[in-house]
C-alpha cells in the first residue's frame, strides 16, 4: 500500500500545493506532547498525516491521534478537509466507522490533529498480505463495510477512498473481524446544489481503488464508493485488485478503458467462486455508474444471501395480508422477487444501526433450518416513517422495541398483532405472519390537531365564572 499512498500523496499535493512555508515545522514524533496528549507510538502513516497511539497526560486514557502533516497544517483547504473528516464521521456516527472525539487546531505551533478511538487490530491490507480469506470472512467483512458506507451515503457523505488500508479489523467482544472504516479524509459531503448531487471533480484518493469517473477527474457520487466496494471484494476474492500497473498513468488508462479481468473460478482460499458473487462484483466495477448497483443494500443483499438456504419449505402464496411480508422457499429462492425486500430491510436496519454485528453474525452463521423439526426463530423487521415508533405485541402487550426494529421471534403459524405507536402520530395495528422472516413497513399519519374549542354561541350568556373555575386550582 505504501506505493499507493505515495502516489495519492503526490496527487493530493498537486491539488492543493501547500508550498514550502511550513517546511520548518517538524513532523510530530514519539514522545511529543500535543495539547493534553503525549504521543507514544507511530501507528501508521497516510496521505494526510501520521497516526499515533497517544495517552491523555492527566487521565491516562489511550487514544489515537491523527496529526496533519506540517506542510498541510497551514493550508486552509487541507485543514478544512481534515476538519470535514471529523465532522462527516460524527455525522454518520456508526459502529463500523472509527469514532473521532475531538478536532484540535493550534495555529501558534502549526499543529492540527484529531483525537480518535484507539483501534487494536490490523488493517485489511496487512491481513491480505498474511492470509487468503475464506468466503465466509469475505462476506462478513463485506457486509460490515457496506453497512458503514451505506450509513455514510444515507447522510450524503461519500468516502471516496475505500481501500484495504482504510479498513481496520478489530476484535470486539470475542468477535473477530469487526470492521472499522477509517479515513474519511477525502470524503465529501454531497450537496443538492448545482450538478445534481455530484461532487467537484478534484482527483483525489488512491488510484488503484479509484472509480473510472474519479480517475478521470469527473464529479463522483456514492456510486464511486460502490465501485470501490467491488474493487475490495475483487481483491479479497482473487487475492489481487483488478487493475495493477507500475505507473499512475497506465493504471488510470486501465481503470478508465479496460474491463476488469474475469474473476477466477476459485477464490484465493481455494473455495469455488460463487458465480452470483462474481457477477455482482463485476457489476460494481462497471465503468458507467448507472450500470452499477445503485445502492449498497443491493450488495449487502447479495452477500447475505450467498449460499444461504431457505428458511421454510412452504410455497409462496400471493394471498395478501395487510402487511408486506417475504417468504423464502427452497426451490429457486433466489428468484423470489420479494427476497431483496427482506434482506434489503435488514440492510436498511443495519445501516440504521438496529442490527448489530452480533445480529449480523447470527444471520450469516444461522444454518439452514430443517423445515419441520427445527423451528428456528424468524426475524421480524419493522420500519416506520418516521422512525422511532414503539412496537408492541397486541396479544401480550410486550414492548418489542423501537423502529427501525429487527427482532428475532419464535416462528409461529398464527398471525401476530403489532401495535405501532409514536407520539403525535395515529397509532396503528398491523398483522404479521411469523411463519418466515417478515418485513413490514408502516407509514404513520400525523394526528390531526385537536379541534379548536367550540366557538361560544353568540346568544349564550357569558360564562366567565365557569372559565375562571377551570383555571382556579382551589375551585371544586
Ligand atoms: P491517512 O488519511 O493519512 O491515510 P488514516 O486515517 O488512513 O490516515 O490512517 C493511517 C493509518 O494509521 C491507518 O492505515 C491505520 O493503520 C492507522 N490508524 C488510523 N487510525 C487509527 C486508529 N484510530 N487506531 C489505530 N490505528 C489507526
Ligand atoms: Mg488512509
Amino acid at each position: 500500500m505504501g506505493g499507493d499512498d505515495l502516489i495519492a500523496q503526490t496527487v493530493l499535493s498537486s491539488v492543493a500545493s501547500p508550498g514550502d512555508a511550513m517546511r520548518s515545522v517538524q513532523e510530530a514524533q514519539d514522545g511529543d506532547v500535543l495539547g493534553n496528549y503525549q504521543l507514544e507510538r507511530l501507528l501508521g502513516e497516510g496521505s494526510m498525516g501520521r497516526v499515533f497511539q497517544a495517552r491523555h497526560v492527566r487521565l491516562g486514557r489511550q487514544v489515537a491521534l491523527k496529526v496533519l502533516r506540517p506542510q498541510h497544517a497551514q493550508d486552509v483547504s487541507f485543514v478544512r478537509r481534515f476538519f470535514q473528516e471529523a465532522r462527516s464521521v460524527n455525522q454518520i456516527n456508526h459502529e463500523h466507522i472509527v469514532e473521532i472525539f475531538d478536532f484540535v487546531e493550534e495555529p501558534q505551533r502549526g499543529q492540527v490533529y484529531c483525537v480518535m478511538e484507539l483501534l487494536r487490530g490490523q488493517s485489511l491490507a496487512s491481513l491480505l498480505k498474511e492470509e487468503k480469506l475464506s468466503l465466509e470472512r469475505i462476506q462478513r467483512i463485506g457486509v460490515q463495510v457496506c453497512a458503514a458506507l451505506g450509513a455514510a451515503h444515507a447522510v450524503g457523505v461519500v468516502h471516496r477512498d475505500v481501500k484495504p488500508d482504510n479498513l481496520f479489523l478489530v476484535h470486539r467482544g470475542g468477535q473477530m473481524d469487526f470492521v472499522k472504516v477509517l479515513d474519511f479524509g477525502v470524503a465529501k459531503i454531497l450537496t443538492s446544489e448545482g450538478t445534481g448531487n455530484t461532487l467537484d471533480g478534484t482527483i483525489i484518493g488512491t488510484p488503484t481503488y479509484m472509480a473510472p469517473e474519479q480517475a478521470a477527474g469527473l464529479p463522483v457520487d456514492q456510486r464511486a464508493d460502490i465501485y470501490a466496494v467491488g474493487n475490495l471484494l475483487y481483491e479479497m476474492l482473487a487475492g489481487h485488485p483488478p487493475f495493477q500497473a507500475p505507473a499512475f498513468g497506465q493504471l488510470v488508462v486501465q481503470i478508465i478503458t479496460q474491463p476488469p479481468p474475469p474473476l477466477p473460478d476459485r477464490l484465493a482460499s481455494g473455495e469455488p467462486m460463487p458465480p452470483a458473487l462474481a457477477e455482482l462484483v463485476l457489476r460494481c466495477l462497471a465503468k458507467e455508474p448507472e450500470a452499477r448497483p445503485q445502492r449498497l443494500e443491493e450488495v449487502t443483499t447479495a452477500l447475505l444471501t450467498l449460499g444461504s438456504k431457505p428458511a421454510v419449505s412452504l410455497p409462496v402464496d400471493d394471498e395478501e395480508i395487510p402487511t408486506r411480508r417475504t417468504r423464502m422457499r427452497p426451490d429457486a429462492w433466489w428468484l423470489n422477487p420479494r427476497l431483496p425486500m427482506l434482506v434489503g430491510g435488514m440492510a436498511i436496519a443495519m445501516l440504521a444501526g438496529a442490527l448489530t454485528w452480533h445480529g449480523m453474525e447470527k444471520l450469516l452463521e444461522s444454518p439452514a433450518p430443517a423445515p419441520v423439526e427445527a423451528p428456528a426463530p424468524v426475524t421480524l423487521t419493522v420500519r416506520t416513517f418516521p422512525e422511532g415508533a414503539r412496537v408492541i405485541r397486541a396479544d401480550t402487550g410486550e414492548a418489542l422495541g423501537v423502529t427501525p426494529l429487527v427482532k428475532e421471534l419464535p416462528r409461529a403459524d398464527a398471525a401476530l398483532g403489532l401495535r405501532v405507536e409514536l407520539a403525535g402520530y395515529v397509532p396503528l395495528e398491523r398483522q404479521v405472519r411469523l411463519d418466515s422472516h417478515a418485513v413490514i413497513e408502516v407509514p404513520l399519519a400525523k394526528e390531526k390537531p385537536a379541534p379548536p374549542p367550540p366557538a361560544p354561541a353568540k346568544a349564550a350568556p357569558r360564562k366567565e365564572v365557569k372559565r375562571d373555575a377551570l383555571i382556579d386550582p382551589f375551585a371544586q
